[in-house]
């Protein structure tokens, strides 16, 4: 048989490191590791010894510094989400998981994590409405509203209003309105998916209530309005609101997006659910983790009559929200301001003195840091072509990836080749870390 070549024996003390490569057992025996294995799981602490264990065969660590390796490595929960800066001047981004909850939020949903009286009624022990606290906030913050319901997200609270209303029967929506949510996914496709017919009206920049009101008809099941959340059409335009579609003897749903309980005076184009149900709506849908600042989770508000005929649906079964989510919406609607509300009203005098008084700090670390002018934006598809101005510090370009790998994770924005710290969505709270996550970065430069 061929064995191959003849291994080449490695220098002396190398060879001595491998074999001294202490086994699993072993090192998962080290006090530090036995206690993070009850915390986090066998499993979780065995996958870093591996790991360590690989790098002492590389060479990269001593072999007597596997243990410490693996310790030092260990991830801060069992699961595979890291904590991230949101230092990208986007308020809301999609790839960080939208809104950031507040305090208050967290801690609802860390006392709703054990077993908890999500349908029970503590005072009589019967069975009662899942959900009803975090309802009763909802209908309280929006008194237009006489019913609420809660589904996993936006798109869903727009695939059980199609089913539960339309059935077979036709959808009309203005070609205007159209929308692409993100990632591929279309709200004309999800609503198709469902069986029901799109009634498409007007063009793609103008379509009037004549529009709809021809395109009525016994084949109806409801008028569908879509916010344009993610986009804007401006020049020679019209689209029918609200108030123009709500008398034309069939059931308007309003898809606002955003979520947006009532106006925003800084953002007057994004629509609110008070606005839109007392100009009409029957239905008004939303995300929660948009500008409402919440959970992820979708908002019907509206009507009893057509709320019921949501929540009573079969498949409304399949797309009801857990109770970490109830918890979590129900202190975003009652809570405090939440941390989204805080980027979006930060004042821009305090932000630039933020960014002076961290880069003074990097500083007089020794690191190249300057205090700079900066774009944000809401994101999280809204609010499109609304820019906060914020304030940044600028660093050289290769401390995005560095800081990326930090602990907690930084996550900045290029631009003109630099890289930059926008404050607006990171809390002032977050300074002192931010701080530190870029002196580790600048350690070894
Ligand atoms: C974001 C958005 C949706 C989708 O909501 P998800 O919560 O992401 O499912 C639907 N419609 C509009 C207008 C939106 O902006």
């Amino acid at each position: 048989m061929d064995r191959g070549p003849a291994p080449v024996p490695a220098p002396p003390g190398e060879q001595d490191g491998r074999r001294r490569i202490p086994r699993t057992d072993a090192v998962l025996a080290d006090p530090r590791l036995a206690e993070a294995a009850a915390r986090l799981g066998r499993g979780v602490v065995k996958a870093a010894v591996v790991t360590a264990q690989r790098r002492a065969r590389a060479g990269e660590i001593p072999a007597d510094a596997v243990a410490d390796a693996a310790a030092g490595a260990l991830p801060g929960t069992a699961a595979g989400l890291r904590p991230v800066v949101n230092a990208t001047g986007v308020l809301l981004h999609t790839n960080l998981g939208r809104a950031p909850l507040s305090d208050a939020a967290r801690e609802a949903m860390l006392v709703a994590s054990g077993a908890t009286d999500v349908e029970l009624d503590l005072a009589t022990g019967a069975r009662a409405r899942r959900g009803r606290s975090a309802l009763a906030a909802l209908l309280d913050a929006v008194p237009a509203a006489e019913a609420a319901h809660v589904v996993n997200n936006g798109a869903a609270a727009l695939v059980l209003a199609a089913t539960a209303l339309a059935g077979d029967r036709e959808i009309i929506v203005s070609r205007g309105e159209l929308v692409e949510i993100g990632d591929g996914f279309r709200i004309p496709e999800l609503l198709a998916a469902t069986g029901a017919r799109l009634r498409e009206v007007g063009t793609t920049n103008r379509t009037s209530p004549d529009d709809y009101a021809a395109a009525v008809g016994p084949g109806t099941g409801f008028i569908l309005k879509v916010h344009p959340s993610n986009f804007r059409v401006t020049g020679f335009t019209r689209s029918a609101d609200v108030a123009e579609l709500a008398g034309l003897g069939v059931p308007v749903v309003a898809d606002i997006g955003s979520g947006l309980l009532g106006p925003e005076p800084l953002l007057p184009d994004e629509p609110d659910a008070a606005t839109w149900l007392k100009a009409g709506a029957d239905l008004v849908t939303a995300s929660g983790d948009k500008l409402l600042g919440g959970p992820q989770c979708g908002l019907v508000l509206g009507k009893e009559e057509y709320v019921r005929r949501l929540s009573r649906h079969p498949l409304a079964r399949a797309l009801r929200v857990d109770k970490l989510t109830l918890a979590a919406l129900e202190a975003t609607v009652r809570g405090p301001r939440t941390p989204t509300d805080e980027a979006l009203n930060a004042d821009v005098t305090s932000l630039r003195e933020r960014a002076r008084r961290l880069a003074d700090r990097l500083r007089a670390a020794g690191v190249d840091a300057a205090p700079v002018d900066s774009d944000a934006a809401v994101g999280g598809g809204g609010a499109p072509g609304v820019v906060l101005p914020s304030a940044a510090v600028a660093l050289p370009e290769p401390y995005a990836a560095r800081l990326r790998h930090g602990s907690p994770a930084v996550m900045g924005r290029i631009e003109d080749g630099r890289c930059l710290l926008d404050l607006r969505a990171v809390p002032p709270v977050q300074d002192d870390a931010l701080a530190r996550a870029v002196a580790a970065a600048a350690e070894g430069w």
